[in-house]
């Protein structure tokens, strides 16, 4: 009777194929703060396009007009402030090299 008390949130986190917004947040926690502020900037850009996007499908086109552009430019900002390490763990990583051969984290 112990045994099925176990919360059914932690069984179905488990079963999740994909656990990108997890991962995410475990990305986040375990980030310096500059790399910390970079994946913050990628999400906010993804969220600012998410929003230009609805401006379309409203027909709100200054949506786009306006949050297209800023989440464009909000995500390839942190590009420039790239150090060539992982953004979790900070090993060395190559230029072109999305996924960190050492502990997995996307680059984004
Ligand atoms: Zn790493």
């Amino acid at each position: 009777m112990t045994e099925s008390a176990s919360p059914p949130v932690i069984v179905k986190a488990r079963k999740a194929p994909r656990m990108t917004y997890k991962q995410e947040i475990q990305t986040i926690k375990n980030l310096p703060r500059a790399g910390r502020l970079i994946v913050i900037m990628k999400i906010a850009g993804v969220f600012l396009v998410a929003i230009g996007l609805e401006g379309i499908v409203t027909g709100m086109y200054w949506l786009t007009l306006a949050f297209i552009p800023l989440g464009v430019f909000v995500s390839m900002l942190p590009i420039r402030i790239k150090t060539g390490v992982c953004i979790a763990c900070r090993s060395p990583l190559e230029p072109s090299q999305a996924i960190c051969p050492k502990c997995g984290a996307p680059q984004m």
